[in-house]
């Protein structure tokens, strides 16, 4: 869908630069989901030329992987920290992923997954290509999603192979025992998992949670597991989409 060079502006990799590649379709529909132009392929993809320009030049959609990797070469020659797959849900592309992600690799590209965690038979066959996976564990109270726990630990069990996180976007709607659950499922996964709290940003009558539940559900969520940070989306913040 799209080709781009930005800053990551979630998680504990806050800041580092990458290449952002973004996947079309999603089997979910979270409320405050801030890509719903992921949803419908359009038949058109855009790369940002040059990188970091923020102008683009249109291709045809579907692409093949080899032609992928020729539009990515102008972002592989620049300094960039890994190769990001974005979406949308980019798993859903696994036959394309599973011949792209060999060709990135022949380069000694870092591959970044952000997925949202929910289709564990699908991360199973392109796990060996992947270096880092950002996970997002959907809350019911927050996504308003179905509960997507077993998914979510079949998820994490693979995901934690690999050097990962947990993301949890809270809103002021977020049910204390949501968080629970998701706390002790990380816990009887790692331990070690890091887990970042994200409230999120307002969208679609969605509001941010207030600065005490931030607080109450921080020191809850480090009486559980050592490792819980609290991380806005930076990139919104400096005009990045
Ligand atoms: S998983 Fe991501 S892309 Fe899909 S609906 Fe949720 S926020 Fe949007």
């Amino acid at each position: 869908m799209e080709i781009f060079s930005a800053i990551q502006g979630e998680g504990p990799w806050v800041g580092i630069r990458q290449i952002f590649l973004r996947l079309y379709r999603c089997n979910l529909r979270c409320s405050w989901c801030d890509t719903p132009e992921s949803f419908e392929l359009t038949g058109k993809g855009k790369v940002e030329t040059p990188p970091g320009s923020r102008q683009f030049q249109e291709f045809e959609n579907p692409i093949s992987p080899q032609a992928t990797v020729q539009l990515l070469l102008p972002f592989l020659s620049s300094s960039h920290h890994s190769i990001s797959l974005t979406g949308g849900e980019p798993l859903l592309q696994r036959e394309f992923l599973v011949e792209l992600l060999p060709l990135l690799k022949q380069r000694k590209e870092k591959i970044f997954l952000e997925t949202g965690g929910s289709l564990p038979e699908l991360l199973e066959p392109v796990l060996d290509q992947i270096d880092f996976i950002s996970m997002d564990l959907k809350l019911p109270s927050s996504a308003h999603e179905r509960p997507l726990w077993d998914k979510h630990e079949q998820f994490l069990k693979l995901a934690s192979k690999k050097e990962s996180y947990v993301k949890i976007v809270l809103t002021k709607a977020t049910l204390k025992e949501d968080i629970l659950q998701a706390l002790s499922l990380v816990k009887k996964i790692a331990l070690s998992i890091p887990v970042i709290l994200q409230p999120v940003t307002p969208v679609n009558g969605d509001l941010a949670p207030t600065e005490t539940q931030m607080l109450e559900w921080h020191s809850l969520a480090l009486s559980e597991l050592p490792q819980v940070r609290v991380i806005p989306q930076v990139h919104k913040l400096i005009g990045q989409k």
